[in-house]
């Protein structure tokens, strides 16, 4: 995939999302040139000692796109299609994502090229901590910290954070967010890309006029975003879920689906499909569902030129990190869709690790009710940032989270006299 002018390739996504902003910013040849490439990645290949007695080599990234405000700060996926395309992509987003929200942090992502579905715990823990190992000189609290994304998960965090302490000889849980609570983990980062999200489109929906207990909702996606999505658009709003689907297919019911079957369901079966209650469709026909919200909560690359024209919600909630190519941006802002970009939309896990750095700093936690107080602040005033931005300029939201975010990256880059 790497090398490919293709919008399938999510970092020719990115990057011309950035010379989309930077033409509107009037920004000089070597500011862009800053923006459009990370500053360091790093390669790894390392052993694991698989289940047979055999070592396999993995493929590791870890990609700091721009830490001019901060330390780095990104997940890490695992995940059996990663490329150093995506990492770079999804490190870029990692940086505007954090400057959107304010937060003093630089943008990074990690991934290992595996699946994670064929590898038993012990391998899985093996895993994790050889990857830690081979970029251990390369993060840190002060320099780069990563944290969960697709198919990883509070238990590796712990295996991680545990690794990095021994490598450094003292407890530093700081390395690393999304933790177990008893390690130093934050109450409240579990759902928080979900709540986050939640919160954006609480006021997107008070912008537009449309009532949340009366909307229908379908769900793309069912990791910890959509799920979590699913059970706090009930709770929060009354919303009513019609559709979710994950990697396998889609399920449906009119009526609403009953959210903690359909959770009971996936847990014993590892699928959304069959759920009793419901009926099996397919993940392109959940997409076009006649509904008023539709999360995107899986890839990148899901909606295209291909497919966007035929959706019919009014709003688009992104929880998933570049589920929509800039082609369809275009057909959806034309089609009058309100989209929730992105990194506006899923800040809401990166803003409570960043809280988590805070606790593990002062080694003093807060209760969950101060985490969600605190986050939605922050998330409704980036949401309101953005709005405003988007009027002012006349530009679709995420042009509008591009001018806010990359202005303030590129004062920090003139302020440390770096262009
Ligand atoms: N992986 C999440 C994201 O894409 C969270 C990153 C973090 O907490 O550092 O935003």
């Amino acid at each position: 995939m790497a090398g490919e002018k293709s919008q399938d390739n999510p970092f020719v996504v990115a990057q011309a999302q950035i010379t989309d902003c930077a033409d509107i910013l009037k920004l000089n040849q070597s500011m862009r040139e800053m923006l459009l490439h990370p500053m360091r990645e790093f390669h790894v290949n390392f052993p694991v000692r698989m289940d047979d007695g055999s070592a396999r080599i993995f493929t590791g990234f870890r990609v700091q796109y721009n830490d001019a405000r901060g330390p780095a700060k990104g997940g890490i996926r695992f995940h059996p299609d990663e490329t150093i395309d995506t990492v770079r992509a999804l490190a870029a987003w990692m940086t505007w994502k954090c400057s959107l929200l304010d937060l003093p942090l630089g943008g990074a992502k990690g991934g290992v090229i595996c699946n994670p579905k064929e590898l038993s715990p012990g391998e899985l823990e093996r895993l994790s901590r050889s990857y830690i190992r081979a970029i251990s000189p390369f993060i840190g609290p002060e320099k780069d910290v990563p944290a969960p994304d697709v198919y990883t998960n509070p238990q590796i965090m712990a295996w991680m954070a545990d690794e990095y302490s021994s490598i450094v000889a003292k407890n530093q849980f700081g390395v690393i967010t999304g933790k177990p609570l008893p390690l130093g983990g934050s109450p409240g980062r579990e759902d928080a890309t979900a709540r986050g999200g939640m919160y954006t489109l609480r006021e997107a929906a008070a912008k537009l006029g449309l009532d949340l207990g009366k909307a229908t909702m379908a769900i793309q996606g069912y990791g910890n975003a959509g799920s979590f999505a699913a059970s706090l658009a009930e709770s929060m709003f009354g919303s009513k879920i019609v559709a979710v689907c994950d990697s396998k297919g889609a399920v449906t019911c009119r009526e609403g689906v009953c959210v903690p079957r359909v959770a009971a369901h996936k847990r014993t079966t590892q699928s959304v499909l069959h759920c009793e209650g419901t009926t099996d469709i397919t993940n392109d026909e959940l997409l076009e569902m006649d509904v008023d919200i539709l999360v995107l909560a899986a890839l990148e690359g899901t909606l295209t030129k291909k497919n966007a024209d035929r959706v019919k919600a009014k709003v688009i909630v992104e929880l998933a990190n570049g589920p929509t190519t800039p082609e369809a941006d275009e057909i959806l802002y034309k089609k009058g869709i309100h989209v929730i970009p992105d990194f506006l939309c899923n800040a809401g896990g990166v803003t409570v690790s960043y809280f988590e750095m805070v606790q593990n700093a002062y080694m003093y936690y807060w209760d969950e009710e101060m985490v969600h107080e605190r986050l939605e602040k922050k998330m409704t005033k980036a949401y309101h940032e953005v709005f405003e931005i988007s009027k002012q300029y006349g530009i679709n939201m995420r042009r509008a989270a591009y001018v806010v975010a990359v202005q303030r990256v590129v004062e920090a880059m003139r302020l440390r006299g770096w262009v």
